[in-house]
């Protein structure tokens, strides 16, 4: 890449944005020259904007210690400076809405991590692997809006990337899916810092995350849904069950899924078959961040664990296992991922670098 594409961070000090800084620096394609946060951290040096909140385990790069904070609400600080944000940013659902889209009336893209826009009839709730075909709103979307280069983006919730790989290989594959009822078990981290006390967790698992199982069932079937006169239109095809729990595990979501198919029912092998042969357009264009592969069958009776498997493929590898029997529906199964990687930050690089190599911004 001889030139890269400038890019910036909204809510650069949080916990997803935090991430986001640990995995551009050095970055082939993205060069971050932007980082904004509230009028907090606003006029800060970065490192003193997250003094004492710094939560990787690596030092904050030195490619951004002195960059100073800029505040997010200024969004002319971010015209000329870079062409595509990031943002993860925890404010309320009408201001999120309001920044971003301010943000793409400028004439930048916007590729978020909130939930504010993934309702949103014309914003793609993208999982690149998946519905990368979405895109195709985009010119739509900016002609609604009167943006001429500006657009959103959306990633998913953090709790659904578990299951939504495994789920669609299967699709793909030929074996459409009826029903699903699924458990997650969701690490802390997915609360952003300093989420949930440490008394509430510690010996503890606690069965309610606000909002959390609204998302889980119904995000998979807009992400599933096709592009019709400039809309997304979901599929509400398959009916989702879920129970999300907050766990006490740093990083690392599990979901355990039962799963009832349509019409034919594959054999154990090639189930296993297909999650191992799924492969995605960010593999075919060799992506960056692409995971290779994209969904990791792990044969033993204990795996996945979040310990062992959330850094699969640089955290942006879904991790399957104990596919088995189910008494109920047809299968059940454990997937886990990194959820502030592949279900924050990493995903949404994911994204940011399938808009620049369609050329969708440069
Ligand atoms: P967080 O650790 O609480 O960080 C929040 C960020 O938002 C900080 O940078 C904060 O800046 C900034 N912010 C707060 N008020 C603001 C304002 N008025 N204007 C501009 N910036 C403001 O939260 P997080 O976990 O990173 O999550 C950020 C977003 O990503 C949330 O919408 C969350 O739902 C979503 N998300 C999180 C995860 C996850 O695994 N954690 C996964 C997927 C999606 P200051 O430091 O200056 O206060």
């Amino acid at each position: 890449m001889e030139k890269k594409l400038k890019v910036g961070i909204i809510g650069a000090t949080g916990m997803v944005g935090q991430n986001y800084l640990r995995l551009l620096a050095g970055h082939p394609w993205f060069e971050v020259a932007y980082l904004a946060a509230s009028p907090r951290s606003a006029g800060k040096r970065y490192v003193d904007a997250v003094s004492g909140r710094w939560h990787m385990d690596q030092d904050i790069p030195e490619a951004f210690r002195e960059m100073v904070v800029e505040d997010a609400a200024v969004v002319s600080k971010a015209v000329g400076k870079c062409r595509l944000v990031f943002s993860a940013v925890e404010m309320d659902r009408q201001s999120i809405m309001n920044l971003e889209e301010e943000y793409a009336a400028q004439g930048l893209a916007v590729v978020s991590n909130n939930s504010a826009h993934r309702h949103t009839e014309d914003v793609p709730v993208l999982v690149p692997e998946i519905n990368h075909a979405h895109l195709d709103v985009i010119p739509e979307q900016q002609k609604r809006r009167g943006w001429s280069q500006g657009f959103i983006v959306v990633k998913p919730n953090c709790s659904i990337q578990s299951y939504m790989l495994p789920l669609y290989a299967l699709l793909k594959g030929g074996y459409p899916v009826e029903s699903m009822i699924v458990t997650t078990l969701q690490a802390v981290s997915g609360a952003g810092y300093p989420g949930p006390a440490s008394i509430d967790l510690i010996d503890n698992i606690v069965p309610y995350i606000p909002g959390e199982e609204e998302k889980s069932e119904v995000e998979p079937a807009k992400i599933l849904g096709k592009v019709q006169d400039g809309r997304i239109i979901p599929d509400e095809s398959i009916k989702i069950s879920a129970h999300c729990n907050r766990v006490a595990v740093s990083d690392g979501h599990t979901a355990c899924v039962s799963l009832k198919f349509a019409s034919k029912k594959p054999e154990i092998e090639e189930v296993i078959n297909v999650w191992r042969k799924f492969s995605g357009l960010p593999q075919e264009l060799k992506l960056p961040s692409a995971p290779l592969p994209p969904i990791i069958y792990r044969d033993e009776i204990d795996r996945p664990q979040p310990r062992q498997d959330r850094d699969a493929g640089n955290g942006m590898a879904v991790t399957v296992g104990r596919l088995r029997e189910c008494n109920v529906f047809d299968y059940r199964f454990v997937g886990l991922h990194h959820n502030t990687v592949r279900g924050a930050a990493g995903g949404s690089i994911l994204t940011a670098e399938l808009l620049f190599s369609k050329g969708l911004v440069k």
